[in-house]
């Protein structure tokens, strides 16, 4: 007898074809991040976006970011009201540095059919050069660039292009979002406001967990 109703995981293999992937560090996640995945979900139609907190992150100190579990669950609460959107704890549940390109090797195995279109800043897309194998990344998963402010791809297309095959690359313009995670983290020690930066819910755990204070 032919089943209706498909189960997650078959359902996960064949019929969800394009997918967003946001990684970050998310030290808060703020609109910036949000506004950005929403827009690549509309212009690339995507069937959905997976937020992916980073655990250890492996260009920064893990004693200059608050914890991955907090982190992880800041994202959730950012985004649980938007039913394309999802958090993934694929890094933050590792007790290792996560690399992009491990992280794409693993969601591979998962969505077997499916494309996938890596999410980033305009300012992030020359980290891409330093990544641990960024030709195999460059295999696994098409690149959007966010415009932000002050950013322009133009300089960063002569390196990109030197790595095989060349990444495919899009350019997204979002609108002028000058927020960053840093901004805010500054703001709260110096009793500036952050409120409507980040959605309510983050906003309140920020300041009833004292992050960011010192
Ligand atoms: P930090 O200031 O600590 O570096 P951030 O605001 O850049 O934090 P990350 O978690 O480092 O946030 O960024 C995750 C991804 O989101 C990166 O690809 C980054 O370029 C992108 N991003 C961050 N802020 C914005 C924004 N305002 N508009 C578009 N993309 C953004
Ligand atoms: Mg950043």
């Amino acid at each position: 007898m032919k089943r209706e109703v498909a189960t997650n995981d078959e359902r996960r293999t064949t019929n969800v074809s394009k997918i967003g992937i946001m990684g970050g560090t998310f030290d808060p996640i703020h609109y910036g991040h949000l506004v950005t995945a929403q827009e690549a979900h509309h212009k690339f139609k995507l069937d959905k976006v997976i937020f992916m907190p980073v655990g250890i992150p492996p260009h920064k100190h893990s004693e200059e970011v608050v914890e991955a579990r907090q982190r992880y669950f800041m994202t959730i609460m950012a985004t649980e009201d938007n039913e394309a959107f999802e958090v993934s704890d694929m890094e933050v549940s590792k007790s290792s540095p996560s690399y992009t390109v491990e992280t794409l090797m693993a969601l591979k195995e998962i969505y077997k059919q499916s494309e996938f279109y890596f999410i980033t800043g305009a300012d992030a897309i020359i980290e891409i050069l330093t990544w641990k194998e960024p030709e195999k990344a460059a295999a696994l998963t098409k690149f959007v660039a966010a415009t932000r402010p002050g950013f322009s791809l133009k300089k960063f297309k002569g390196s990109i292009s030197k790595i095989k095959p060349v990444p495919e690359l899009h350019e997204l313009e979002v609108p002028a979002l000058a927020i960053s995670s840093t901004d805010i983290r500054r703001r709260v020690l110096q009793g500036r406001p952050i409120r409507y930066l980040l959605p309510d819910k983050v906003w309140r755990y920020i300041h009833s967990k004292s992050f960011y204070r010192n």
